[in-house]
């Protein structure tokens, strides 16, 4: 069974299952690792002025402590890193090949880790799952095994995150801090001297550069970025799903005020702006518990590291080829979260939408991607951006009411507006072609007034006086228009007739376009 579409395109980043025939054994352990609260991690209290330069490698971090963690693992229970089944996304399963593996100790060093330094506000939990041969063997037996495992985090990432509001409430009275010695990056630990950073945070600036090597592939030490548990070091690749992608300038990530200026650069106007975009694949559970995926281990492992590979390896390059004033937050898994000049955003998520849809094949043609997207000056508050976006995704997810419909969710939250991408992608290719020539004759008071007829349309069942939206397009066409023109007047009434908000979202990002800054 073929999940994915086998073309030039997308042949590279289709993975073969991995061979575990040589370390299966008759009593097994699970050993799972999932980072809970990664987007707390990567943005809690961060200021703005200095979120450019330790985002990336933040969210680098949670790659790499994932890799480190599992090989620790390893190396506690003194069997093979071959066993690593899995590390993507902040995820890891290992194969232990026995049973009665002591996983509290374990945990204790890494929640110790993570009070210390991150003051317990995020985390890996450990869990274990105790299986046999013959649940890799047999199809009811290895989707039980799936859920039994996909169960056990759950449960205990709900304790943590209960057990974790006691522990901030203790961590409030750390003392020794004020508004002197306070890192200016982190906003939370101490700074080595006044005006300085902390370590860790200074750890993320290096290892921030280091992500900016263009050189192929190269090895950091865990100790260098901080990481070292009972003496254990080890050495990380910095592969090309950790390095992502970022617009670097003299391997310093360039700003967001930078990459906010470069919007609409190939124009000679347009608004100067930071997009920032989230998505994820809509009822990726539901879809994992229903499909054939989960019937074999080859089936469920080919699928979710393909499935990461789009998200950290296929779209990075998309972004490095043609949108590069953008900046990768994190990427993997099955998730995004992404930013950038606001108009090249909004090309690259159309473009993530189309070819998702192309890379997807067989069973898995019924996955989706929903977007949510802010626009924003960079001054903004990062953390509040994040949280805002979020909330987005959140609406565009909810878009079908718990109402059951055909192809559920798969909607974008853009300028106030949620849509299908069916009616966005299709009012969008018709305007397009419509403006075309349009454009330079049509005044923005005009285009503000077309904003206006949408909102109208939009709210005609509330009141049935909006229906006058349609007589005063035509007005506005014959007062101030030229004759040539009105031929566009038929297919643009149908567009606010038939879909008001995409042709809100169509005009919105034609008025940003050409507004002067
Ligand atoms: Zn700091």
């Amino acid at each position: 069974m073929s999940y994915f579409n086998n073309n030039k395109k997308f042949k590279p980043y289709i993975q073969k299952p991995k061979d575990i025939s040589s370390i299966l054994a008759d009593e097994m352990t699970i050993v799972s690792g999932d980072f809970y609260g990664i987007q707390k991690f990567i943005f809690d209290r961060l200021s703005t002025k200095n979120a450019s330069k330790v985002l990336r490698a933040k969210s680098a971090f949670v790659q790499i402590f994932t890799e480190y963690l599992a090989k620790y693992i390893c190396h506690k229970l003194q069997i093979d890193e071959n066993r690593i089944l899995t590390r993507n996304a902040g995820i890891f399963e290992i194969a232990v090949p026995f049973v009665n593996v002591d996983i509290e100790s374990i945990q204790k060093d890494v929640d110790e880790y993570f009070i210390k330094n991150f003051y317990g506000l995020s985390g890996v939990v450990l869990t274990k799952v105790e299986c046999k041969k013959e649940d890799f063997k047999d199809p009811i037996k290895y989707k039980k095994l799936r859920e039994r495992i996909i169960n056990s985090i759950q449960n205990k990432k709900f304790k943590k995150f209960n057990l974790n509001k006691d522990t901030q409430y203790v961590l409030n009275y750390d003392s020794g801090i004020d508004n002197q010695n306070l890192c200016k990056v982190c906003n939370i630990r101490k700074s080595k001297k006044e005006g300085e950073n902390c370590d860790i945070c200074d750890n993320f600036i290096k290892l921030g550069k280091k992500l900016s090597y263009e050189h192929q592939e190269e090895l950091i030490s865990s100790k260098e970025v901080g990481i070292e548990f009972n003496g254990f070091e080890t050495d990380i690749n910095l592969d090309k799903k950790i390095k992502s992608y970022v617009l670097f300038k003299q391997y310093t990530p360039v700003t967001f005020e930078e990459l906010a200026e470069n919007s609409c650069i190939d124009e000679d106007s347009g608004t100067k702006a930071l997009a920032i975009l989230k998505a994820d694949i809509d009822n990726m559970g539901k879809f994992l518990e229903k499909s054939s995926v989960t019937s074999s281990f080859e089936a469920f492992d080919a699928f979710s590291k393909s499935i990461d590979n789009f998200f950290s390896l296929y779209i990075p390059k998309l972004m490095s080829q043609k949108y590069k004033n953008t900046y990768t937050i994190f990427a993997g898994g099955d998730d995004l979260f992404l930013l950038g000049a606001w108009n090249e955003i909004l090309e690259l998520a159309r473009e993530i939408e189309k070819d998702f849809k192309e890379f997807v094949a067989g069973d898995a043609k019924t996955l989706t991607i929903s977007f949510g997207i802010t626009l924003a000056k960079p001054s903004t508050p990062i953390s509040y951006l994040a949280n805002y976006t979020e909330e987005l995704l959140e609406e565009a997810k909810d878009i079908d009411n718990g109402k059951e419909v055909k192809n559920p969710k798969d909607a974008i939250a853009l300028f106030r507006e949620v849509v299908k991408w069916d009616d966005y992608k299709e009012t969008y290719s018709n305007l397009e072609n419509l403006f075309k020539d349009f454009d330079k004759n049509v005044t923005t008071a005009t285009l503000y007034s077309l904003l206006k007829f949408c909102d109208m349309s939009k709210n005609v069942k509330n009141d049935i006086k909006n229906t006058i939206w349609r007589s005063k397009l035509n007005y506005l066409f014959n007062r101030n228009i030229d004759t040539k023109y009105h031929n566009i007047l038929g297919k643009l009434s149908d567009s606010i007739e038939k879909h008001p908000e995409a042709t809100k979202m169509f005009l919105s990002e034609f008025i940003y376009k050409r507004r002067q800054a």
